[in-house]
């Protein structure tokens, strides 16, 4: 079996910024994956004004994290929407001790062994340059990530007569705060992974089609 027929369950974890998503993106023509994103999930609820949305709206304006039951059921229920052809990269999820023991159990009923811990890695400076810089363009309804220094999308977005809007996450008192909550939950994480011989470190200063390579070299 090639590589690219590979079925692999992984987990992506990296610092707010550190290009998750995009990252993510990038392997879908690499590999058969669903992408279960929990902070678009959890946005997805919120903009559908669903019972969880508008549960949720608030933590998610101050950058702080969901209560485990939520994204607990949340993550079981996308898991068990993924189709048997198909792995999965879980990004945002588990961001947590307790949540990296419930996904176990999760992945334990649905039989689906994790196979990697991608961790994408990014100096603090980086990390604050790139968030509070961060726009989203809306045009009737279609949303598009750019960066302010990027004077051609932002040009192209004011040509399709977008509105450049930016996160309330991404402001800069939240993003320190989301630093911190980071770097408080998620360093236990990667030592518990690393224990169990599935941490892969990959460094996100780069272009990401190398990130995307480098991570393909590490699954082997
Ligand atoms: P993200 O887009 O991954 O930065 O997530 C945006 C927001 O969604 C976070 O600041 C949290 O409020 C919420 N969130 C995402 N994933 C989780 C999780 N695993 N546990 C709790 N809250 C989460």
């Amino acid at each position: 079996m090639t590589q690219s027929e590979q079925i692999y369950h992984l987990i992506l974890i990296g610092p707010p910024g550190s290009g998750k998503s995009t990252i993510a993106e990038h392997l879908l023509p690499h590999l058969p994956l669903a992408i279960v994103a929990t902070g678009a999930g959890l946005r997805n609820e919120v903009a559908s004004n669903s019972d969880i949305g508008q549960a949720v709206q608030q933590r998610l304006a101050q950058g702080q994290l969901v209560p485990d039951d939520i994204i607990n059921q949340l993550i079981r229920q996308w898991l068990r929407e993924v189709q048997p052809d198909q792995g999965f990269l879980l990004d945002g999820y588990p961001r947590s001790l307790e949540q990296a023991h419930m996904l176990d159990q999760i992945l334990a009923d649905l039989q689906r062994p994790l196979h990697g811990v991608i961790a994408l890695e990014l100096s603090q400076e980086m990390i604050i340059e790139r968030l509070t810089g961060r726009r989203i363009c809306e045009v009737d309804g279609d949303r598009q990530t750019l960066h302010i220094s990027d004077a051609q999308a932002v040009q192209r977005c004011q040509e399709r007569g977008g509105r450049l809007v930016q996160r309330p996450d991404d402001q800069p008192h939240v993003v320190k705060k989301r630093m911190h909550v980071y770097a408080q939950e998620t360093q236990p994480l990667l030592d518990h992974y690393a224990q169990r011989g599935l941490l892969r470190q990959v460094s996100a200063a780069d272009t990401p089609e190398h990130i995307v390579q480098r991570i393909l070299d590490v699954l082997g």
